[in-house]
């Protein structure tokens, strides 16, 4: 907008060369995505200059008319879009989503059960030092060894051990479905409230292509910017009226001011796009790549945890490829040559964190740009050419340059 271009060209530049990074650049980070132009727009609007604390009909500022109306759009399309009846949209992030329930489900000191960070799991599930951690007695399920899948006899085992309050599911780096129904059959066994943390598969959840976790968690929290293609943000749904009125006031006044409305209406719009019949078709394809990544990666003989992927995300062992490469490394040279990844551990990586043996790929984004199963072929053959090569200069431009002309194709949304 000229506003910016004129007013500061510091800032602007600085925008229009990570709007050029995003152009030029396949995004296989599996936690983000490209939002539409309509998107982008509603936070760009009035809506961020007002205070709104409170919620509908009920707020602590004056002149929340309109506020009132965006509000419950987003809801009522959010309760239409995950077939829940109560919906807080309030969270500014995933983590401030987590808060919210964490505090409407437990005191502090009570236990609670989840997968631990380095199998899969988000720090807010109880890494020390995040508030989960800090404030909560956290114990652990695994994966199973043989399969790395979620090992459910041991989640059974470990709840009736500790009788936890809280059993937590779903994952930042897990490529297979949740049984929603088996962990709540193991929840009401020990008498544990079941929350379902689904932010990495909202999309594929609102979509059908997922399992959903209603009727079995009785929270479950989400962000609302990878697979869904929303905004930055947080969101908290349930079935039960008594917690939906703990959880609203566990987000607003218990952990949060204002809330966020042009990101909220943003939400709205992103849920209103979810809820038309295209959306089905992307969430469809973004699986339908990933198993197309999958098997490219498989056949040039890399390693992928579990063996494969049931969802929009992969999380690959490169040492079977090549027994020095490392996460660290591989993200690096894939960068340069206009990759974008992340370094992942996998499970019992004897790396540390800052380094792993594992890639996190996933393909939410490269499918909103309308990449096919073809195009995860070429993908998989350019990550096998710069890795092998230990990203050699000359082998890196080579990519880069076939990406960027790929690139060129399938714009981003404008
Ligand atoms: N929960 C899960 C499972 C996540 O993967 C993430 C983010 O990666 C979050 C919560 C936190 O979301 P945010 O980064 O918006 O706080």
């Amino acid at each position: 907008s000229p506003a910016i271009t004129d007013q500061d060209p510091d800032v602007w530049k600085v925008i229009r060369a990570e709007q050029e990074r995003q152009e030029s650049t396949l995004e296989l980070i599996a936690s983000e995505n490209h939002t539409s132009a309509a998107v982008m727009a509603a936070m760009g609007t009035v809506l961020t200059n007002k205070y709104a604390e409170g919620y509908p009909g009920a707020r602590y500022y004056g002149g929340c008319k309109f506020h009132d109306q965006i509000e419950d759009l987003a809801r009522d399309r959010a309760k239409e879009l995950f077939g829940c009846k109560f919906v807080n949209v309030q969270p500014h992030s995933g983590a401030n989503a987590n808060v919210a329930a964490f505090m409407a489900l437990m005191s502090p000191g009570d236990t609670v059960l989840s997968l631990p960070i380095s199998s899969g799991g988000h720090l807010s599930h109880g890494l020390k030092v995040n508030f989960s951690g800090h404030f909560y007695n956290v114990v652990d399920y695994r994966l199973d060894p043989k399969t790395e899948t979620i090992d459910y006899d041991n989640v059974r085992e470990q709840a009736i051990k500790h009788k936890p309050k809280v059993i937590i599911c779903g994952y930042s780096a897990y490529p297979r479905t949740i049984d929603f129904a088996k962990f709540r059959e193991i929840a009401d066994e020990v008498g544990a409230y079941l929350m379902a943390d689904i932010a990495h598969i909202a999309g594929l959840v609102a979509a059908g292509v997922h399992p959903s976790p209603f009727p079995h968690a009785h929270v479950a929290t989400t962000t609302t910017h990878k697979t869904l293609r929303g905004p930055r943000g947080g969101m908290v749904m349930t079935n039960d009226e008594d917690l939906a009125k703990k959880i609203d006031r566990r987000v607003f006044p218990g952990s949060q001011g204002g809330p966020l409305m042009h990101v909220i209406a943003a939400k709205a719009v992103a849920f209103g796009e979810a809820l038309k019949p295209g959306f089905k078709d992307y969430a469809k394809q973004v699986i339908a790549n990933a198993d197309a990544l999958a098997e490219a990666l498989t056949e040039a003989g890399y390693r992928l945890v579990s063996g494969g992927t049931d969802n929009h995300l992969l999380l690959v062992d490169l040492q079977p490829r090549s027994k020095d490469l490392t996460g660290a490394d591989a993200e690096k040279w894939l960068e340069a040559a206009g990759i974008i990844t992340n370094k992942n551990g996998i499970p019992n990586d004897p790396r540390p964190p800052k380094v792993t043996s594992g890639l996190r790929l996933g393909t939410p984004a490269v499918t909103t740009r309308g990449l096919k199963r073809e195009h995860m072929q070429q993908i998989a053959g350019w990550i096998d050419r710069v890795l092998v090569s230990n990203g050699d200069e000359q082998i890196t431009n080579e990519v880069r340059g076939e990406i960027v002309d790929l690139c060129k194709q399938f714009a981003m949304p404008h």
